[in-house]
């Protein structure tokens, strides 16, 4: 039996974990719970799946949990974060929290050697190159991405040396906006960018969706999991989501993974690996009834957020974090309706344009320069 705990169980992704547990209970079991502020849904996941640890954000909310639930333990905040990433008798941590609050526990549960589940792509970013010294110094932790893009990555190189890739092949749905000019996105509405068409996901991530900064995200989370040059990862748009990336080898064969678009499997994948194994929740990939499988290039004069991650990427060290720490601040602005959506690019670039990358040399370097960041952003934008 695998004992896991989920930073984040009342998200999307978290919601989706507790079903491929739910359908395997008798190889699975949940350690911890984590929530933020859906006290609902968080009180229902308790009941249901009994876990031993549960953090939520607030203290109040956490004393409430105590009255209910006295013989659990039960942590808030931040630091709650923190100890629940490091809980010695989990076997998975799955890191499905939004935005990169969640470094610190990821951090955490490296140094206890656990398995992460990765779906904060945030954190590989902001501080991947911290991460990957982290991951040498403990050798017996491991990362298995659960990011759709990732995971089929990590699929199709199974079997075959990191010296034998040639390309990484992200596949992109090209999101709401596929097609659409400047001027058709000048004034876009939060409504219309939190439509996706092919993936049900949470808000910040579908806004990502919409201006392909996920995709530049991905694109430094793959070159930071994968240790691929930035010159040998290219993003592709596949408006069916079938296909969920592809691996170039050095011999030309090019190995994929295809599958309906449902988190489930690439959480199931991340806790079963290396093994397979029946996933009776998913609805299998009927390619009779399959009408095309198209690809085109990705529009950067209109879709800045994939070149804007090259660059940043390229740079390295602390750009990274700028363009992610940027981008979640641009982002709650636009869905607060206090910037435009073309304005979410501007922010990115220009935090960028100011920063001087450093050298990582610690956590504390990317945290004061998230905290700068995320300070410029808010004093230059967020006083509409
Ligand atoms: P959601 O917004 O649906 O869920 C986020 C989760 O994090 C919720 O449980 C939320 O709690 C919690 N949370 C939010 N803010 C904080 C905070 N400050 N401290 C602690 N917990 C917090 O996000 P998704 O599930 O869509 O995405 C999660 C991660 O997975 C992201 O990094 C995303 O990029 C990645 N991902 C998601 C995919 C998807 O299909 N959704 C696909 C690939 C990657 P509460 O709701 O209780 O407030
Ligand atoms: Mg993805």
């Amino acid at each position: 039996m695998k004992s896991i705990t989920i930073l984040g169980s009342t998200g999307s992704i978290g919601t989706n974990a507790l079903k491929v547990i739910d359908a395997k209970r008798d190889e699975f079991q949940v350690l911890g719970l984590s929530g933020y502020s859906n006290f609902d849904l968080l009180k229902e996941q308790i009941e249901k799946f009994n876990p031993k640890y549960i953090c939520i954000g607030s203290e109040e909310k956490a004393e409430i949990l105590k009255e209910l639930y006295p013989n659990k333990i039960i942590y808030s905040g931040d630091e709650g974060l923190k100890t629940m990433g490091a809980l010695d008798e989990a076997d998975i941590v799955l890191t499905a929290i939004s935005g990169s609050v969640g470094i610190e526990a990821t951090v955490e549960a490296i140094k206890k050697e656990k398995r992460i589940a990765l779906a904060n792509k945030e954190t590989m970013v902001a501080a991947g190159e911290y991460i990957n010294r982290l991951l040498k110094e403990y050798p017996k932790a491991e990362i298995i991405p659960v990011d759709s893009e990732h995971s089929a990555l990590f699929q199709s190189m199974q079997g075959s040396k990191e010296n034998e890739v040639k390309t990484l092949i992200i596949t992109a749905s090209g999101g709401t906006f596929r097609g659409k000019t400047l001027e058709d996105l000048k004034d876009v509405t939060v409504e219309q960018a939190l439509k996706h068409p092919n993936w049900s996901m949470g808000k910040k991530i579908t806004i990502d969706s919409s201006t392909l900064v996920n995709k530049g995200l991905e694109v430094i989370e793959a070159h930071m999991l994968f240790n691929i040059a930035y010159e040998n990862i290219e993003v592709l748009v596949h408006p069916q989501s079938i296909i969920h990336s592809m691996v170039e080898f050095k011999d030309t064969s090019i190995i994929a993974q295809l599958g309906v678009p449902d988190m489930k499997l690439p959480i199931q994948y991340a806790f079963t690996y290396p093994r397979r194994e029946e996933s009776p929740e998913l609805e299998r990939l009927n390619l009779r009834t399959l009408k095309e499988l198209t690809f085109d290039q990705v529009d950067n004069k209109v879709f800045k957020g994939v070149e804007l991650a090259f660059k940043a990427g390229k740079i390295g060290k602390t750009m990274p974090c700028v363009f992610n720490s940027a981008n979640e601040v641009a982002v709650e602005l636009f869905l607060k309706g206090k910037i435009k959506f073309l304005e979410i690019y501007e922010i990115i670039e220009n935090a960028m344009n100011k920063h001087c990358a450093e050298e990582i040399d610690s956590l504390d370097i990317i945290k004061k320069v998230d905290t700068n960041t995320r300070k410029w952003v808010y004093d230059n934008y967020g006083t509409n």
